[in-house]
């Protein structure tokens, strides 16, 4: 029988919150046992090829009998923090527009978007060497593939959440400039978000690192990629020195260094 989402947050064996400041790599996840969000996902996938389809219309409807399940928890959370979420403030909103419009124009934003544009680029190239190769990989060949397409995956993976995350880091430091005096030493979003940028920067470095061990020739077209990501990964270090410290659930606090 189908779990509702109360039923699943209910469940004490999930770590709270974990999926806020993950990378959404739920196949590579060491705590998708553990993640309300992962439990979700599987209630969801009920066996129909199509349901992950974003074009499903089962997939759809799903999603909407998800929000009508968050209504109610919407309501007790609300109450539960007290605020009345009846009333919109609509200055709010447009300072919370324009703080998202700021944050996509920073220039640590602006690095990490043509970070992205520069892996296309280079990956067009590659694939264009690689079509133009008519000769059959033989079984040395075939392992250099694998340990190929496992770094490009990982290159994949964060080629724009790098920018994703920062541009959300930024506008939340926007957000929290707000905050009362007395907020101050409560964890971050900013930091949170910029943390997991800062890993997906630095896993990205080594991906890369990867590849250039596979593919000597190209050594010299992955260069300026790395040293991209290195610069930004420095300023976003200046940017945002809290970021390390932010202890994510479950990431930081079980798994500690090693991830
Ligand atoms: S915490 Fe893990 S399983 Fe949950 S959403 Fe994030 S990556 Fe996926």
């Amino acid at each position: 029988m189908r779990q509702t989402l109360i039923d699943l947050a209910d469940n004490p064996n999930f770590i709270s919150g974990i999926y806020n400041y993950c990378d959404r790599w739920c196949e590579r996840c060491p705590f998708s046992s553990r993640c309300m969000v992962y439990a979700t996902e599987k209630e969801d996938d009920d066996g129909d090829p199509e349901a992950r389809d974003i074009s499903n219309e089962a997939f759809w409807r799903k999603l909407a009998s998800i929000f009508e399940e968050t209504k109610q928890m919407m309501v007790d959370w609300a109450e539960e923090a007290g605020i009345d979420i009846s009333q919109v403030d609509e200055a709010a909103n447009e300072r919370m527009e324009k703080r998202r419009s700021d944050a996509f124009k920073d220039e640590l934003a602006v690095a990490a978007t043509k970070y992205a544009d520069t892996v296309t680029k280079w990956f067009t190239g590659f694939d264009q060497v690689v079509n133009a190769t008519d000769q059959a990989p033989n079984e040395a060949d075939i392992q250099e593939i694998e340990r190929i397409e496992e770094a490009r995956e990982v290159i994949h993976w964060y080629q724009y959440q790098i920018a994703v995350k920062l541009m959300r880091a930024l506008s939340s430091r926007s957000d929290e400039a707000d905050w009362p005096d007395e907020m101050d030493d409560q964890p971050k979003d900013s930091d949170g978000s910029a943390k997991v940028s800062l890993i997906g920067i630095s896993r990205s470095i080594g991906a890369w690192r990867l590849m250039q061990m596979c593919l000597p020739e190209m050594v010299d077209s992955i260069k300026p990629m790395i040293l991209e990501l290195e610069r930004l990964r420095q300023r976003a270090e200046l940017r945002f020195p809290e970021a390390r410290d932010f202890v994510r659930p479950g990431f930081d606090e079980v798994l500690g260094d090693a991830n």
